[in-house]
């Protein structure tokens, strides 16, 4: 706790007054670009590696970067992550909604451990609200790679988006760089975009093109952030070289 008081004290006498003068510029018309969907990892800090300041997005954080389905979600019993969807495209009107997953996530190499049925029995479940968290909100994300995987992480896979009849095709990590829990991880991030869309408040701006759904990954081993290229087939670097072709796709299909 004391790191913690140490730093506010530090953020005191060199951010605090530029952050007031940011807070004054988007009082009164402020215009938020995001809803930003990533992991609670301590390691992500979504506000860096997109260079964003006050005002720009709405982020929200679990363990494994998960948006609930609709299905699950009956009379009272709710979760955050839709209310934040509501707060964020409904209250507000944000027109892009982002889902980041990253490499050595300790929330989906646990979904990974979970492909045992002892480790993820009811009794198992009961006991950690972790498990029971993954089970029930990335199992689908587990069948689906585990499908892959056993008929040799070749193919291409298929995932719905912003409408049940608008769908994207995926090749997961086609140069193999990544360990399987990481190609786990990628497959869950895409699997997120249709669990998005699965939100009757949000189908009216999805089925128009109002509103987008987009996924992010980042690579905690080297810094890279990779975005989901529907023409591409697969997450590319922003990087120098693939820039300029993201930003066309971006300007082309999603704004
Ligand atoms: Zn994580």
């Amino acid at each position: 706790m004391n790191r913690i008081l140490r730093g506010i004290l530090l953020y005191r006498n060199t951010d605090r007054l530029q952050m007031v003068k940011e807070f004054e510029q988007v009082r009164d018309h402020p215009e938020p670009k995001a809803v930003f969907f990533t992991c609670m990892d301590s390691r992500m800090i979504p506000t860096r590696f997109t260079e964003t300041h006050v005002g720009d997005m709405f982020v929200v954080r679990n363990p494994g970067n998960v948006i609930p389905h609709a299905h699950h979600f009956e009379d009272e019993y709710f979760s955050c992550e839709p209310a934040a969807l509501e707060l964020g495209c409904v209250i507000n009107s944000v027109r892009h909604i982002i889902v980041c997953g990253h490499s050595d996530c300790k929330a989906m190499n646990l979904l990974y451990q979970l492909k045992d049925p002892d480790f993820s029995s009811q009794k198992n479940r009961r006991l950690s609200p972790l498990r029971s968290w993954m089970c029930t909100h990335a199992g689908s994300s587990l069948t689906k790679f585990t499908e892959w995987k056993n008929n040799g992480m070749k193919d291409p896979l298929i995932f719905s988006s912003e409408t049940s009849t608008r769908k994207f095709v995926a090749y997961i990590d086609p140069e193999s760089k990544f360990a399987l829990e990481d190609k786990l991880s990628q497959i869950n991030t895409l699997h997120q975009v249709s669990n998005v869309a699965s939100y009757g408040f949000l189908k009216e701006r999805l089925k128009t093109h109002d509103l987008h759904i987009h996924a992010l990954w980042f690579d905690i081993y080297t810094g890279d952030v990779y975005f989901f290229s529907r023409a591409a087939k697969r997450f590319v670097p922003v990087d120098e070289d693939n820039f300029h072709k993201l930003s066309e796709e971006v300007r082309k299909y999603y704004s």
